[in-house]
């Protein structure tokens, strides 16, 4: 199996570390609903764990809910988005969390998505970021400001390696906004205080003053906590790259395990006219938005799984739509093994062959496309893309059965009357039947 590996910049032979691959997901912030955008991650690192297990890796995989200390800014100013999601709808951050986490595992459950073995949630670390931040200051690598504790970014000589930082470009305060206290541009808060007279209902006591957690402290507790590094696979999206990424594995160094994670995967944007999906700019799309346009959440799956992870890809219901009729395509291929024997030809290792190259599921859609493939193959083609095509492709009973017959004969009487009759009542189940030169064919309409 390869993978494209962000620290070498090249495409890998995977080794897994141990006899269990263990994996982190940088997982949603949970103070609104999840929107096409945000699944896109979940989906490509969905598919990465189906590859790893149809290639006979265990896994072992934690995501985490972000439920305190990420600001609007995604650095350390701004408004903690668990608040702002409070004010907006009149009720407690600890409500809005678990109404969005809530929220987001109904949705992973209609994505069909695999269930991490740890759903972790960064308020329930709080005691081992404490902990990890005494460490980070015993070992020399932070330092207080009136706003909190900060990382000394220049105690880390290869901070700017993972992300091909330009320092000096920082330093300039072209992308981070400059703090007065702040002693290098990319330094960043690894606890926050929370001052007198500010709102915010999160806070716990330390260091004798109420704060919160700095939102990329929680990944690098919880990885300790429940896989230890090094991790085999760390994954997240692009925009994780140059901070949040880069910082945890500042925190790592910090804590003194030199080495967080052995492959970085990223993925890029899903974009609607040439704009990221994004809540701040109001072009998003949440599951029950494509329910009300007539799509599934599986039809979504399919188009995200039609492209890969590494490209950035724009959203158009037009391309969602031919999703669509691709797996209903795929369906009737299925329905045609209730009728026919299929004979398996093989084409499922090669399938098996695409997907593990860096996760080309793309290729192995076209292999799909052009093989012949028996019922038994659909099964593993299920299990690999979770894409619930043999339980949404159920065989039609004996009554539906019957009703066919009757309208082969009909037609055969050439009483066309009774045989259109015969179609409207199938119709109404969903099932079409096509006349081929080998007789009529039963398929599912939607
Ligand atoms: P947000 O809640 O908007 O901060 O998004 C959480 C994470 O979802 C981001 O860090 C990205 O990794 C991912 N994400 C957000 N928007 C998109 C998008 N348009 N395409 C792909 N991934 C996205
Ligand atoms: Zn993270």
């Amino acid at each position: 199996m390869k993978l494209y590996n962000t620290l070498s910049r090249k495409v890998e032979e995977f080794k897994p570390l141990g006899p269990v691959v263990k994996i982190y997901t940088c997982g949603p912030t949970v103070y609104n609903f999840a929107h096409i955008g945000n699944f896109a991650s979940y989906i490509y690192w969905d598919l990465l764990v189906r590859t790893l297990k149809a290639n006979g890796y265990p896994v072992k995989r934690v995501l985490n809910f972000t439920d305190v200390g990420h600001l609007t800014s995604d650095g350390d100013e701004g408004e903690d988005k668990l608040e702002k999601g409070a004010r907006r709808e009149g009720k407690s951050a600890f409500e809005i969390a678990e109404k969005y986490i809530e929220s987001y595992l109904k949705d992973f459950n209609l994505l069909n998505l695999t269930t991490p073995d740890v759903l972790a949630r960064a308020t329930d670390y709080i005691k081992e970021d404490m902990m990890a931040v005494d460490e980070m200051t015993k070992n020399g690598f932070t330092y207080e400001t009136a706003d909190g504790i900060y990382y000394d970014t220049s105690k880390f000589p290869g901070y700017a390696d993972f992300a091909k930082l330009d320092l000096e470009g920082l330093k300039a305060g072209a992308r981070v906004d400059f703090s007065s206290e702040k002693r290098n541009a990319a330094d960043f808060a690894v606890w926050k205080f929370i001052q007198p007279g500010e709102k915010h209902e999160m806070r716990w006591d330390y260091l004798d003053r109420p704060g919160y957690p700095g939102w990329h402290l929680e990944c690098s507790t919880i990885i300790q906590k429940e896989l230890g590094e090094p991790i085999d696979i760390h994954t997240g999206g692009i925009d994780h790259i140059p901070v949040h990424h880069t910082n945890e594995i500042a925190q790592s160094y910090a804590l003194g395990a030199h080495e967080l994670a052995k492959y970085w995967l990223h993925c890029d944007f899903i974009m609607i006219d040439g704009q990221r999906v994004s809540k701040s700019l109001g072009n998003t799309y949440t599951l029950a938005d494509l329910a009300e346009r007539g799509f599934s959440p599986m039809d979504y799956k399919m188009w995200i799984l039609q492209g890969h992870y590494q490209g950035s890809r724009n959203f158009t219901f037009d391309s969602l739509a031919a999703a669509k009729n691709r797996r209903l395509n795929w369906r009737n291929r299925i329905a045609l093994c209730y009728q026919k024997n299929i004979e398996s030809t093989g084409a499922f290792n090669s399938i098996l062959e695409a997907v593990s190259n860096n996760l080309n599921s793309a290729e192995a859609f076209a292999i799909i496309d052009n093989s012949v493939l028996s019922l038994e193959d659909w099964r593993k083609v299920d299990d690999l893309f979770g894409l619930n095509l043999i339980s949404d492709s159920f065989d039609i009973d004996d009554e539906t059965r019957a009703l066919i017959e009757e309208r082969a004969y009909a037609r055969a009487i050439k009483d066309f009357e009774k045989s259109d009759q015969i179609r409207d009542m199938l119709a109404l189940k969903g099932i079409a039947v096509r006349d081929t030169a080998d007789g009529a064919v039963w398929e599912y309409m939607v």
